[in-house]
């Protein structure tokens, strides 16, 4: 007796959703560089591909591979998050009115400001961190887009998918949210209502510093999401085969990573919690967190809390902590000091160095994403970069 049931993500992940190559065997896919696709005897295209902006058998397999473990109906690999991001944003139209998170990945508050701007549709936000924030500015006005992000950076406020989903509808608004932080295997937002999925894939799930890349899932594939899914067509913003080839191998291994990072983010957080000289460990995995009860409602945290978190530096005034966490950031050994995160290496960056004036930021604070080096070498590794930048101050 055969027991059909779903794989489980890790299952599917490790096969690259059952990969064989149908031509040799192969259980890893070839490269497939072609950017046209000849017609047939009867002047057909024998496997419905036609030029290679935006068809391509590898972009199918990512996106299959992505649809399956959001329980998405379609998705669409792109250049990178911000392509993704630039897809859903040129289907706006004027006049209409946009609601967004005012935490959220740095730049793209000010980008969608210009285009709404130069566009004609309205910008608003609210404070993801205010329960109550959302279902005030939504009002009793239509919406067309509920814009978030969840855990959002550098201070990881969880959103409440399912009260916001609710929230949205009710506004006859469709919600987007960037889940890039906690990947398909921590949440999957679709199943508690929300309508498209981003991801900037350049992070966890290619996982090793080696792609740009970003893809969208769509909880249905119906007019709205055909209009996005098509701007890739249109606007050209396609990933490069190799990147796709490249992508498909670091998601093989997405489940095994996330959850050392996760314990190293863990263990981290909890070393520093009550250390007289942080003002505040930021991570979703602490009872202290203000999303700490969202996350444990809505996420898969067998898996974990996600592998980041923020420390804010006390070391006498803002001006003195602002400068202790920078010269922190430049004392590790092992965190590298640089932006982005999800990768294998754990990385340290100074956010205000990076957002500049116009940034909201503290100056204190330092964002950490943990790789999956050793949990007692990333712990030591800050211990003495903290205790080196407070005695060079
Ligand atoms: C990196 C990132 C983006 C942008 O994605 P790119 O792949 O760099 O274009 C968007 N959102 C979040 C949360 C990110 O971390």
């Amino acid at each position: 007796m055969t027991d059909h049931h779903p794989d489980k993500p890790a299952t599917l992940l490790a096969s690259a959703a059952h990969f064989r190559d149908a031509a040799t065997g192969g259980i890893v896919p070839p490269l497939y560089a072609s950017t046209t696709y000849a017609r047939d005897a009867n002047y057909e295209l024998p496997h419905d591909r036609l030029y290679g902006r935006d068809d391509n058998p590898l972009f199918e397999q990512a996106e299959n591979i992505l649809c399956q473990l959001e329980g998405g109906a379609d998705a669409a690999l792109f250049a990178s998050g911000l392509a993704a991001m630039t897809a859903v944003a040129a289907t706006l139209q004027p006049g209409e009115r946009v609601v967004l998170s005012k935490q959220c990945y740095f730049g793209v508050r000010h980008w969608l400001g210009s285009e709404a701007a130069r566009v004609g549709f309205e910008l608003v936000l609210f404070d993801a961190g205010d329960p109550g924030a959302l279902e005030k500015v939504l009002g009793n006005d239509p919406a067309r887009l509920v814009w978030c992000e969840s855990p959002a950076n550098p201070t990881w406020e969880v959103t409440d998918l399912e009260a916001a989903a609710t929230l949205a509808h009710a506004a006859g608004a469709r919600i987007i949210v960037d889940a890039t932080v906690m990947t398909p295997l921590l949440c999957n937002p679709i199943a508690l209502g929300v309508d498209y999925v981003m991801h900037s894939a350049t992070k966890y799930l290619n996982g090793h510093a080696d792609v740009v890349a970003g893809a969208l899932i769509a909880a249905r594939d119906d007019a709205d999401w055909q209009a996005i899914r098509g701007m890739r067509y249109r606007t050209g913003g396609i990933l490069g085969p190799f990147e796709a080839w490249l992508l498909i191998r670091g998601m093989r291994t997405l489940d095994v990573r996330l959850r050392r990072s996760c314990a190293n983010a863990m263990a981290i957080a909890r070393h520093f919690e009550g250390n007289p000289n942080i003002r505040e460990v930021m991570y979703p995995g602490l009872e202290s967190h203000a999303g700490y009860e969202i996350a444990t409602r809505q996420w898969n945290t067998g898996i974990g809390y996600t592998g980041m978190l923020s420390l804010r530096i006390a070391a006498g005034s803002d001006e003195e902590s602002a400068a202790v966490a920078k010269r922190m950031a430049t004392r590790t050994r092992l965190f590298a000091p640089a932006t982005s995160l999800g990768g294998v290496e754990s990385l340290i960056e100074h956010r205000k160095t990076i957002e500049g004036a116009g940034g909201e930021v503290p100056g204190d604070l330092l964002r950490l994403s943990a790789g999956i080096e050793d949990a007692d070498d990333l712990i030591a590794d800050l211990d003495q970069a903290l205790a080196g930048a407070l005695a060079a101050g």
